[in-house]
């Protein structure tokens, strides 16, 4: 039978489907890559829920395949504090670590992880969705060409481990100390003898007395790391890291490219890790903290109130110098301290006489 115009157009169309799956599939997938600070493996911030895998995952999943992230641990394409670099390059789209490494490159990125004394994991994102914080934060990588989104939280970081107990803040005279960033600043001022060593070098260090103290996250992923072992004063609340944010680092060009969709995938993406990682760490940090009080004789206390007062005065030292010198941090600074003095009035009325009175 002679073929009509209508089943010769159907047969073809069958043979699209059918006999050739590849004319089918519309588009193939975007594939970007991401790399990380920490090593493959790193509980919250590689594996588990809302760590850099399962953001991967989550795009994935959201956006049915049409964009794919590989996600590299540490060490494995590049090393783990280049993803700045790296993501201003293009080399790779998106980095996957905390803003507060690039403080070299910009100080004002250290306000997107956490302050010391500053906003808690409420008030942050607050400032960060419905304050100015994300449009900041573009605004301070627009010279670098590059865009970010919070995508994690730790909740309130511990004050550290401490070999002997700190009564006033002469005991911090001499005292070497694992402390990074701004915090190390501060404590430098009170007369710490600062010390900065990679995470897997901490228990060594302060088992060996190299260190008489080390700060590094709090009690699941300090125990991880065997820290109790070396040292049994656990100071407790945080005062230098408040609610410390994970970063998705993203290159501008890459991200214009990107369809307004799957932008918006992203973006819901990495606010969904940032709330569920801090869910995360609530659940395993109060395991932790329980087995390090019960079974190993851990102290754990906060620092006495002189030597929180003495912190509080020199980190508003020494953020009053930054802010001085650079007038990009100037309007960061102002603007995280405005919504932070609203969120705190608001606070006395909510959150606090909730804990102190209420749930207590
Ligand atoms: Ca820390």
């Amino acid at each position: 039978m002679k073929p009509t115009r209508r089943s010769f157009l159907t047969a073809g169309a069958a043979a699209g489907t059918l006999g050739f799956p590849m004319i089918a599939k519309a588009q193939s997938p975007i594939i970007w890559k991401m790399t990380s600070a920490y090593p493959k493996g790193s509980p919250f911030y590689m594996d588990g829920p809302g760590s850099a895998t399962d953001l991967a995952r989550r795009i994935d999943a959201m956006s049915k395949g049409r964009l794919k992230i590989q996600v590299y641990g540490a060490g494995e394409l590049i090393p783990a504090l280049e993803g700045f670099d790296a993501v201003r390059a293009g080399t790779v789209e998106m980095n996957h670590a905390n803003s507060y490494f690039w403080t070299g490159k910009t100080f004002a990125a250290q306000y997107f992880t956490a302050v010391p004394f500053g906003l808690n994991f409420q008030g942050i994102n607050g400032w960060f969705y419905d304050g100015d914080g994300i449009k900041l934060w573009h605004e301070v990588y627009a010279p670098f060409g590059m865009v970010a989104f919070p995508c994690g939280n730790t909740g309130v970081q511990m004050t550290g481990w401490f070999k002997k107990e700190i009564k006033s803040v002469s005991d911090f005279k001499g005292l070497k100390m694992r402390i990074p960033g701004l915090a190390g600043k501060v404590y430098a001022a009170l007369g710490v003898d600062v010390k900065l060593l990679p995470g897997g070098e901490i228990f060594p260090a302060l088992e060996r007395g190299v260190i008489d103290a080390a700060e590094f996250v709090g009690p699941f992923q300090d125990r991880r790391l065997g820290l109790h072992k070396a040292a049994k004063n656990y100071y407790t609340t945080g005062w230098h890291e408040p609610a410390t944010v994970s970063e998705l680092l993203i290159n501008k060009a890459a991200w214009d490219k990107l369809p307004k969709e799957l932008q918006a995938i992203v973006e819901n993406a990495a606010a969904a890790c940032n709330v569920i990682s801090e869910g995360w760490c609530q659940k395993t940090n109060a395991e932790a903290m329980e087995d390090l009080v019960k079974n190993h004789k851990v102290m754990a206390r906060p620092l006495p109130d002189d030597v929180i007062k003495a912190l509080r005065t020199q980190t508003a030292k020494v953020l009053d110098e930054a802010i001085a010198k650079d007038p990009v941090t100037k309007k960061v600074h102002d603007s995280y301290m405005a919504y932070k003095a609203k969120f705190d009035a608001w606070s006395k009325y909510s959150e606090t006489p909730y804990h102190n009175k209420i749930q207590a």
